[in-house]
């Protein structure tokens, strides 16, 4: 089969891999239908991490399964399945305390498992699945191209968006401000909304996001970063600040920023992965401005927001703004690397 490697920063190729075979009775093949290019790849594709050896790449994945081992249970081959970006047994105690990115037994795409087995990774044709029981959730089969990128997005940016909101207890009638316009902020404004948010403030600096922003319904738009992006909240909010705060970047300027636009007493949400960021504790002791969240559990979320794509919410899905075969990876990547596109979805 094909799948994705990253040979060296900047280096990406579509390499013949191995066909995936079942190890244990537990695992699952799929055959991937849609996959897709993640905000964190990039880090390993501009060499900010650097591996010593070909990196097996892609972590998010939407498929049929093919075949499952004599122990699976909840899949069968046919089923259309969604795959969190990490894999988990869903029964130990950080699973059942919802926690399954923490999972005691789960763990990532692109390396071995716990028999020193190779799982897959997802930009590619075929995956193993470790744990399938307790990893994949079967949906319905997508009608349409637009729901099968809603499904999609649930396999991480969605989820994680989500997480934000979760983690920052957004309530009806919250004003919400959302830091960072990458596709998990665009997920996060649409997350948002969906839980009830009166007013949701997004912060970009591009025409073309702050403009779909406003399609998933933020209200206002704020082009500006750091302390005038803070100054602008705290002018569009009397002064008091955000209800709640989603920061989806991940660094100290906007781990900062969200801190100090949050009011008093209130919780920032935070899943953009963090690269040096120090929080400002000083302010969150003055204020009692607490910081939530984290990596997110997408296989404890997974069902509610399957239902709320099958009820109609397209929000998902409307993050892709491009999509191309995945012969293409290395033009995906060098799209989002240069901002020509904010995702892609890759199809085999
Ligand atoms: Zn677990």
């Amino acid at each position: 089969m094909r799948g994705t490697v990253l040979h060296g920063p900047g280096d990406i190729r579509l390499d013949e891999r191995p066909d995936p075979v079942i190890h244990a009775p537990t695992d699952a093949i799929i055959e991937v239908l849609a996959t897709c290019v993640c905000g964190s790849d990039l880090w390993w594709f501009r060499g900010v991490h650097l591996a010593d050896k070909p990196r097996i790449i892609g972590h998010e994945a939407v498929g049929v399964v093919r075949e499952v081992g004599a122990e699976v249970r909840t899949v069968r081959p046919g089923d259309f399945v969604i795959t969190p970006f990490l894999w988990s047994d869903n029964t130990c105690a950080h699973c059942a305390a919802g926690v399954t990115s923490s999972c005691a037994n789960g763990g990532g795409f692109g390396a071995l498992d716990r028999d020193g087995h190779p799982v897959d990774g997802c930009q590619g044709e075929f995956i193993r699945i470790p744990l399938a029981d307790g990893t994949l959730v079967a949906a319905p089969h997508p009608e349409n191209d637009a729901m099968l990128a809603s499904m999609l997005g649930l396999s991480d940016v969605t989820s994680t968006g989500w997480h934000a909101a979760v983690s920052a207890g957004v309530r009806p009638g919250h004003t919400v401000a959302v830091v960072g316009d990458g596709a998990v902020g665009l997920s996060a404004v649409a997350s948002a909304v969906a839980l009830g948010a009166e007013r949701v403030i997004a912060m970009s600096k591009y025409p073309d996001r702050q403009a779909l922003a406003r399609e998933l319904g933020a209200t206002e738009v704020v082009d500006s970063r750091g302390d005038e992006a803070v100054a602008a909240v705290l002018d569009l909010t009397g002064g008091i600040g955000a209800d709640a705060v989603l920061e989806c970047v991940g660094t100290s300027e906007s781990l900062n920023s969200a801190l100090t636009m949050a009011r008093p007493g209130s919780t920032v949400g935070f899943v953009g992965i963090p690269h040096d960021a120090a929080p400002p504790v000083s302010r969150m002791f003055a204020d009692n401005v607490a910081l939530a969240g984290g990596m997110a559990p997408v296989r404890h979320y997974l069902p509610d927001l399957i239902q709320r794509v099958l009820d109609g919410w397209t929000a998902p899905g409307r993050v892709f703004d491009r999509v191309r075969p995945l012969a293409e990876v290395a033009e995906a990547y060098a799209d989002m690397d240069q901002r020509r596109a904010t995702k892609v979805l890759l199809r085999p």
